[in-house]
Protein backbone atom coordinates (compact mmCIF):
# COMPACT_ATOMS: atom_id res chain seq x y z
CA UNK A 1 0.00 0.00 0.00
CA UNK A 2 1.26 3.23 -0.80
CA UNK A 3 1.57 5.61 2.15
CA UNK A 4 3.47 8.62 0.83
CA UNK A 5 1.06 10.93 1.94
CA UNK A 6 -1.46 10.93 -0.72
CA UNK A 7 -3.93 10.49 2.61
CA UNK A 8 -2.47 13.36 4.24
CA UNK A 9 -3.91 16.43 2.33
CA UNK A 10 -7.84 15.43 2.82
CA UNK A 11 -7.33 14.67 6.29
CA UNK A 12 -5.24 18.47 6.67
CA UNK A 13 -8.39 19.88 4.46
CA UNK A 14 -10.68 18.82 6.88
CA UNK A 15 -8.79 19.91 9.97
CA UNK A 16 -8.79 23.21 8.23
CA UNK A 17 -12.31 23.42 7.50
CA UNK A 18 -13.40 22.32 11.12
CA UNK A 19 -10.76 25.31 12.53
CA UNK A 20 -12.89 27.42 10.44
CA UNK A 21 -16.14 26.19 11.11
CA UNK A 22 -14.90 26.82 15.16
CA UNK A 23 -14.76 30.15 14.74
CA UNK A 24 -17.60 30.84 12.96
CA UNK A 25 -19.42 28.62 15.38
CA UNK A 26 -18.29 31.05 18.29
CA UNK A 27 -19.41 33.88 16.99
CA UNK A 28 -22.39 32.62 18.38
CA UNK A 29 -24.73 33.64 15.09
CA UNK A 30 -27.75 31.38 15.02
CA UNK A 31 -28.11 31.90 11.22
CA UNK A 32 -25.07 31.71 9.45
CA UNK A 33 -25.37 32.04 6.05
CA UNK A 34 -22.94 30.99 3.03
CA UNK A 35 -22.18 34.88 2.46
CA UNK A 36 -20.89 34.53 6.33
CA UNK A 37 -18.69 32.25 5.75
CA UNK A 38 -17.42 33.76 2.56
CA UNK A 39 -16.74 37.24 4.31
CA UNK A 40 -14.35 35.72 7.28
CA UNK A 41 -13.17 33.27 4.52
CA UNK A 42 -11.94 36.67 2.61
CA UNK A 43 -10.77 38.22 5.70
CA UNK A 44 -8.67 35.78 6.50
CA UNK A 45 -7.37 35.79 2.99
CA UNK A 46 -6.09 38.89 3.04
CA UNK A 47 -3.19 38.05 5.43
CA UNK A 48 -0.20 38.69 4.40
CA UNK A 49 1.91 35.30 2.99
CA UNK A 50 4.07 35.03 6.46
CA UNK A 51 1.39 35.67 8.37
CA UNK A 52 1.78 32.23 10.05
CA UNK A 53 -1.79 32.53 12.39
CA UNK A 54 -3.26 29.59 10.85
CA UNK A 55 -6.45 30.73 10.09
CA UNK A 56 -5.31 32.08 6.70
CA UNK A 57 -3.40 29.23 5.81
CA UNK A 58 -6.76 27.17 6.68
CA UNK A 59 -8.70 29.34 4.74
CA UNK A 60 -6.64 28.97 1.39
CA UNK A 61 -7.76 25.11 2.08
CA UNK A 62 -11.01 25.02 2.58
CA UNK A 63 -13.95 25.68 0.61
CA UNK A 64 -17.31 27.70 2.51
CA UNK A 65 -19.81 25.54 1.71
CA UNK A 66 -18.02 22.67 3.46
CA UNK A 67 -17.50 25.07 6.42
CA UNK A 68 -21.22 26.15 6.52
CA UNK A 69 -22.09 22.26 6.41
CA UNK A 70 -19.89 21.65 9.51
CA UNK A 71 -21.20 24.57 11.36
CA UNK A 72 -24.79 24.02 10.68
CA UNK A 73 -24.21 19.93 11.67
CA UNK A 74 -22.38 21.50 15.17
CA UNK A 75 -25.81 23.85 15.63
CA UNK A 76 -28.24 21.01 15.32
CA UNK A 77 -25.87 19.34 18.05
CA UNK A 78 -25.81 21.79 19.99
CA UNK A 79 -29.76 21.86 19.73
CA UNK A 80 -30.48 18.68 20.41
CA UNK A 81 -28.18 18.63 23.45
CA UNK A 82 -29.86 21.78 25.03
CA UNK A 83 -33.10 19.76 24.50
CA UNK A 84 -31.99 16.56 26.19
CA UNK A 85 -31.18 18.77 28.93
CA UNK A 86 -34.57 20.05 29.83
CA UNK A 87 -35.91 17.18 30.03
ZN1 LIG B 1 -3.06 34.95 9.14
Amino acid sequence: MNRSGATLTPVRAIEATELIALDVFNTGAHQVTLGDVERYLRQLRGHVPDCGCDRCEAAAMVRADGVLMIVRAWQRQLAATRVRALR
